[in-house]
């Protein structure tokens, strides 16, 4: 199954369905966020670290770019929105080849160092409280990530 359309209708229907992916992460695995300003990146981000088990409280980078946690996995949340107009390379290899699960909020803004083998994600606002998140594997790890969530 290559890609997955789920519609949330609370932050917390978008944190567990989050927590739940979060369950059929392997190490290494990278996921990219994209959509608007209060989508719900971050929103998910918090519950995909909650699955993760990760205890601290996870806010948004937007000063560090990247930040690191410790689950039952190393986990990377970045946040590149600041790198809208640059083409700046802050080493994001060593993360997306370690052994962590990253995150990256705004991911179309370094496009370029994406690794092939992601889950593309995209949050939609389709009302107040309702998104649209599209999920899109590419890899068959993550087909097969995404064959589980629709189960
Ligand atoms: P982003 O990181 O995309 O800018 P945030 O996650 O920081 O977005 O903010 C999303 C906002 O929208 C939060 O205030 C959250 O409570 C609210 N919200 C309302 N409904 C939802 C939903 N279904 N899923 C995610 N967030 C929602
Ligand atoms: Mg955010």
């Amino acid at each position: 199954m290559e890609s997955l359309e789920y519609v949330t209708h609370s932050t917390e229907d978008t944190m567990q369905f989050a927590e739940k992916l979060a369950g059929f992460l392997e190490p290494g695995d990278v996921l990219t966020l994209e959509g608007d300003l209060g989508a719900g990146k971050t929103t998910f981000t918090k519950g995909l670290a909650k699955g993760l088990g990760v205890k601290r409280t996870v806010n948004s980078p937007t000063f560090t770019i990247i930040k690191e946690y410790m689950g039952r996995l190393p986990f990377y949340h970045m946040d590149v929105y600041r790198l809208e107009d640059s083409d700046e390379d802050l080493g994001f290899e060593e993360f997306f080849n370690g052994e962590g699960i990253t995150v990256v909020e705004w991911s179309q803004f370094i496009y370029d160092y994406l690794p092939e083998q992601r889950l593309e994600l995209t949050i939609e606002s389709m009302s107040e409280a309702s998104r649209k998140i599209s999920l899109y594997a590419h890899s068959p790890h993550f087909e097969q990530v995404c064959k589980e969530m629709s189960q």
